[in-house]
């Protein structure tokens, strides 16, 4: 690569990663695209090539999935001992661990998200995700039912679902290639994972330090690729499942797809969530977070609060504090340690965000804040935190999912108002309450329609509690058990005694 496009702040181990060109893993080895193909992955902060890429086509898809049928039916990896299973999957949390600086640096350089917030969130989570999952291979456990009587033994086995495609976005690239791989490895599945175009580089690190790991050659294999090479995946009748993140509008087509050929899917999808500060609330707590729900990663997670609901008597006053705060957000490159908010990942993002900024003006939102592309100089994709007013639940900007800093507040009279408001969306991933009332908290908890709900907190996750979308924000659950059970077949077994 050119070396001049090498950005400050990359450590040895990084740059040393991307001296060498990056191609697919396929089984134990590093392949160009079967056409020779690459692709540009690009510096968000600047717009200047990181890297070239591997470009995996159909073939590549093929070779994969053959691959990956091979290392589940005749490798050792679903017969091992779930022990040494467990401690495969735990030496590659490790291997992370002992990486984790390097894999904040690729992270950061690729996404263009705060270096802290790489190193803390995505790469602490990533590791904490693949310790938890290490854990539950000893302790999948079939069941003795008591049917029959004593004339028959009847027992569960609880299986791999078998060779999964799995498909991640961009918003957190090394963390939701960690949420897929996790149940699926600690399941006995084998996985082709695609990265998504704009953010190859973690997954594809995340693959060779695998390798090093000791996972057996073939259990993970990592397809860096665009959409096309996504839908490939999809239609590849040598697939059992197929597990995607990413927009609510491309896993409709996928779940069309998958479930014409049955395979089994799950999908983690948009959201549009709503956020509520109750007359009662603690107000610096519920500013602070509620500020943060929205501008967090530059407004690019599926369970941002993107639509923040405040009572019309401390409107003005809550709307005043956020407008402060978010005049005061530092704007860099990730890499840069003072940066408190990135660029946008692409390009077409940053033109979709403003493209929602522009329509909520013209259909007469009152903009607070913000509303503009932000250091143009640079040659990255900033758009400044953006605030808007409005009474109304109509406009694109209050239903659609902008997936940037973009927060849209309005006004409320009563709590049942509230809720009603808050649930008319097709979406319904989170949603969050501010109170010191035990009482309406959980109140509203039960009321609101959305997968999880944050009470004086928003976003918190863990990988025991499980994580994903009501109505249009998904289908299946990530984390826990039941994120485990997505990578599950039950099989009963009869014997006549
Ligand atoms: P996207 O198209 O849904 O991309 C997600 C992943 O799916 C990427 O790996 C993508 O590959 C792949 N993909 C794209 N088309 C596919 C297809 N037809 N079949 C199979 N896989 C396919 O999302 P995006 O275009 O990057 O972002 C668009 C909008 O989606 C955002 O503005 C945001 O609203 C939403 N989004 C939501 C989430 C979330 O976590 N819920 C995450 C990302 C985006 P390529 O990236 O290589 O095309
Ligand atoms: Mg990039």
């Amino acid at each position: 690569m050119n070396t001049a496009t090498i950005p400050a702040g990359l450590g040895d181990a990084a740059r040393e990663f991307l001296a060498e060109p990056k191609r697919l893993l396929i089984g134990a080895e590093w392949v160009e695209a079967a056409d020779g193909r690459t692709f540009a992955t690009l510096d968000p902060a600047t717009g200047l090539e990181i890297a070239q890429v591997a470009h995996a086509g159909e073939a590549d898809v093929q070779r994969a999935a053959a691959v990956a049928r091979e290392a589940f039916e005749q490798g050792p990896w679903r017969s091992m001992r779930a022990a040494d299973r467990g401690r495969l999957i735990m030496a590659l949390a490790d291997a992370l661990e002992a990486h984790a600086d390097e894999l904040a640096q690729l992270e950061s350089l690729d996404n263009g998200k705060p270096l802290g917030h790489a190193r803390y969130v995505d790469v602490a989570g990533s590791i904490e995700h693949l310790r938890y999952f290490a854990g539950w291979p000893t302790k999948i456990e079939g069941a003795v039912l008591p049917v029959g009587g004593d004339q028959m033994l009847c027992y569960t086995r609880e299986e791999p679902v078998g060779v999964c495609g799995q498909i991640i976005p961009w918003n957190f690239p090394l963390m939701m290639a960690a949420w897929k791989i996790a149940p699926a490895l600690a399941a006995g599945c084998t996985v082709v994972l695609k990265p998504a175009e704009q953010t190859p580089l973690t997954a594809l690190r995340l693959g060779e330090l695998a390798l090093e790991a000791g996972l057996p050659p073939g259990v993970l294999n990592v397809l860096s690729g665009d959409g096309e090479t996504g839908a490939a995946l999809v239609r590849c009748e040598g697939l059992d499942k197929i597990a995607f993140t990413g927009s609510t509008a491309v896993g409709r087509e996928i779940g069309a797809i998958a479930g014409g050929a049955l395979k089994r899917v799950t999908l983690e999808l948009g959201g549009k969530s709503p956020n509520i500060i109750l007359p009662d609330a603690d107000l610096d707590t519920a500013i602070n977070g509620s500020f943060q729900a929205i501008y967090f990663n530059a407004g690019q997670a599926c369970n941002a609060g993107s639509r923040l609901f405040v009572p019309a008597a401390q409107f003005d006053e809550v709307t005043h504090a956020l407008i402060e705060r978010a005049r005061a957000m530092r704007m860099g490159p990730g890499l840069d340690s003072a940066t408190q908010l990135g660029p946008l990942v692409s390009a077409e993002q940053r033109e979709r965000v403003l493209g929602y900024i522009d329509s909520g003006r013209e259909a007469g939102a009152e903009l607070l804040t913000g509303g503009e592309a932000a250091l143009p100089d640079s040659g990255g994709w900033f758009v400044e935190p953006t605030l808007f007013a409005t009474d109304s639940d109509e406009l694109r900007i209050s239903r659609e999912e902008i997936f940037g800093p973009v927060l849209v507040a309005s006004p409320y009279d009563t709590i049942e108002e509230v809720a009603a408001r808050a649930n008319a969306t097709e979406y319904g991933l989170a949603a969050g309450v501010w109170t010191r009332d035990v009482s309406s908290a959980h109140r509203l908890a039960a009321l609101l329609r959305a997968g999880s709900v944050y009470i004086n907190q928003w976003g918190s996750v863990d990988p025991a509690a499980p994580f994903g979308g009501f109505k249009a924000s998904g289908v299946g659950r990530e984390h826990g058990r039941a994120g485990l059970a997505q990578y599950l077949e039950t099989k009963t077994v009869w014997t006549a005694l």
